[in-house]
């Protein structure tokens, strides 16, 4: 059987995203109150989670690549699979130059 992957969609970079934040010190430790093997025990089942999502997508996952994906998200354009052309995303779907519904792609960047 064929392994079957899941597409990098924003709702995925958002999970990474707060696995991140999960991992942070401050969150893992609630400020020194948990036990040595209770942080020990919740970073292993948050990073059994990353990994299973990194397998799910076919590829590795850091702070960088969720920084990455924070800045593109900020740039609030869409780039046209059509015609390539970028155009700011609250002018819609249909790219403004072709016309081509990028609706796909808009779900995909910015979710519903
Ligand atoms: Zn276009």
């Amino acid at each position: 059987m064929p392994t079957k992957r899941t597409r990098l969609t924003t709702e995925i970079k958002k999970k990474f995203s707060d696995m991140a934040c999960e991992l942070s010190p401050e969150n893992l430790c609630c400020d020194g109150e948990a036990s040595q093997a209770n942080v020990k025990d919740r970073f292993e089942k948050i990073m059994t989670r990353w990994h299973g999502l990194e397998d799910q997508i076919g590829m590795k996952v850091n702070d960088e690549i969720i920084n990455q994906w924070e800045e593109e998200k900020s740039t609030e354009t869409i780039c046209c699979d059509l015609c390539g052309h970028e155009y700011d995303r609250h002018i819609g779907d249909e790219c403004p130059n072709c016309g081509n519904n990028n609706h796909d792609l808009f779900v995909e960047k910015f979710g519903d």
